[in-house]
């Protein structure tokens, strides 16, 4: 079979130690791979180079770059970027991939039956970083989900269920409050999970999702999510199955991977040949499976599996009674690959399917876009904050086809007929339009107007139809 090409970044601290581990192993079932390294991390921060990563690396991570990577000491003190977000962010790595299982009686666990894999989109959402303090008293930040973004993230889940023998797909949103943003990344799922009528699927809504992750996790499987309920679930999901440090984690985009550890670099047990290789072994199971090498990558598993089960551990996860033999991370590897080629006769064994992982999107469908109206932002706190004061202002600015349609205040109706006795902020939302197309000279006369009669424009924001369909969301009240 041919060679697959791999990078590898034998990182900091424990690093060098459980790499070697898991690249010994992963030689030894003969995993067709052959490896170029980079030096990335602590020392070359510490030479001057703010993102841990030097321009040789990134040589090698261009196109379709595998990067199997141990972990990062970060210095502490200003100025040094995370090597995970800089890499997250230049190879486009939009999934996060993070599974929790639990090994009873092996490693101790409150939920015994979990075995639930949390699909995080990683770069839109919150994440944009794209903030604004508007008012006194008002600020603000974008939530950006984008169909393909979307696409992308819900076909890798579905994609992963299938390489991986999974049976459901459950999608978390919020998109009863959310109804543009979540909604999209909702109706994508829907159309998504039509091509995979032999995986189940549903939706939760986030928060009862979020519950049954904390409470019933072992009633989940595979777990679709945007950015950042994702980044709070899969913490949540770490931490209930109990076994942080067996668990690999994979970023991947629509060219290059990236497979790791879950835990940091360990740096007091660096050198000492104690640290357990698990959790960067499971990363290379990972990457295993990406690369549709599904036989080396089971053969692997199940012989870790074998391993745990056999009472071999490392001291982390010693037992007197349930482990037979204390060994470092030497001895680990070394059980592992006498194991090789034998199932666990108690856990189960994993069975992989060879088709590796791909993601192709569907092409853009075609959309008819009308700009209907706008929505302009004030700050405004005069007059004891009427808005009966403030809408009779804003009413005649409405010509041409741009009328006044109603006022908000943090997002309830004000205006015309408001609900009395709300709190107010100086931060108001004037709609205008809405009854049909309008031309954008329209709405930028509306802006002079606005302007005209005194009043400060912190932000507009064009209201469109999609297919006739209004891409802007109703006021409470409204
Ligand atoms: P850590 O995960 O390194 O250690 C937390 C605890 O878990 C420690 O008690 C450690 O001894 C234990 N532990 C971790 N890995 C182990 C293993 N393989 N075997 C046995 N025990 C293990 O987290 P930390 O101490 O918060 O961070 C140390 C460094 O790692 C920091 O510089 C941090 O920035 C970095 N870090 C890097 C990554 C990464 O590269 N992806 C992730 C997390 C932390």
């Amino acid at each position: 079979m041919e060679k697959r090409r791999i990078i590898v970044a034998r990182g900091d601290g424990i690093g060098p130690e459980i790499m070697q581990a898991t690249l010994d192993i992963l030689q030894a079932a003969n995993a067709p791979l052959e490896y170029e390294e980079i030096e990335i991390g602590e020392r070359l921060y510490q030479s001057g180079v703010l993102t841990g990563i030097p321009a040789e690396a990134w040589n090698l991570l261009q196109g379709n770059a595998v990067l199997l990577k141990a972990p990062i000491t970060t210095p502490q003190g200003g100025g040094y970027k995370s090597i995970n977000v800089t890499l997250r962010k230049a190879l486009g790595l939009f999934a996060n991939v993070r599974p929790s299982k639990a090994y009873v009686p092996y490693v101790p666990s409150h939920y015994p039956n979990i075995d639930m894999v949390m699909i995080r989109e990683n770069e839109e959402d919150l994440y944009a970083g794209i903030e604004h303090q508007q008012t006194r008293e008002v600020t603000q930040t974008l939530k950006l989900i984008s169909r393909p973004g979307s696409e992308s993230i819900i076909r890798y889940a579905f994609e992963y269920a299938r390489a991986y023998g999974r049976k459901k797909v459950t999608c978390m949103t919020k998109d009863n409050i959310m109804k543009i943003t979540d909604g999209l990344f909702h109706a994508v799922f829907d159309e998504v999970r039509a091509e995979y009528p032999e995986i189940e699927s549903d939706h939760m809504i986030v928060d009862i999702g979020a519950a049954r992750v904390a409470a019933r996790p072992d009633t989940l499987d595979v777990v679709v999510t945007t950015n950042l309920y994702g980044d709070i679930l899969s913490d949540v999901a770490a931490q209930v199955a109990g076994s942080v440090g067996l668990a690999g984690s994979a970023n991947v985009g629509h060219k290059a991977a990236m497979f790791e550890a879950i835990h940091g670099s360990a740096p007091r047990m660096a050198g000492k040949d104690i640290a357990n290789p698990s959790g960067l072994l499971q990363g290379g199971v990972m990457m295993l499976v990406h690369l549709g090498l599904a036989e080396a990558a089971e053969k692997v598993h199940n012989a870790w599996l074998r391993t745990l089960e056999d009472g071999v551990h490392t001291h982390d996860i010693y037992r007197e009674g349930l482990s037979t033999k204390e060994v470092g991370t030497r001895g680990f590897a070394e059980a592992v690959i006498a194991r090789l080629g034998q199932l666990p006769q108690q856990l189960k064994p994993v069975h992989f399917n060879a088709s590796g992982i791909q993601i192709k999107l569907s092409p853009a469908p075609a959309v008819r876009k009308d700009l209907v109206g706008v929505d302009v932002f004030l700050d405004w706190s005069e007059a004891a904050r009427d808005p009966n004061v403030l809408g009779q202002r804003l009413e005649p600015c409405g010509e041409g086809g741009l009328p006044l349609k109603m006022v908000s205040n943090r997002g309830i109706k004000v205006y015309p007929h408001g609900q009395p006795g709300i709190f107010l902020s100086d931060h108001w939302r004037a709609r205008f339009g809405g009854d049909g197309a309008v031309s954008r000279e329209a709405v930028l006369g509306l802006l002079e107007r606005v302007n005209a009669a005194g009043l400060e424009i912190i932000k507009t924001e064009n209201l469109y139809t999609f297919d006739g369909k209004a891409g802007y969301s109703a006021d409470l009240g409204e």
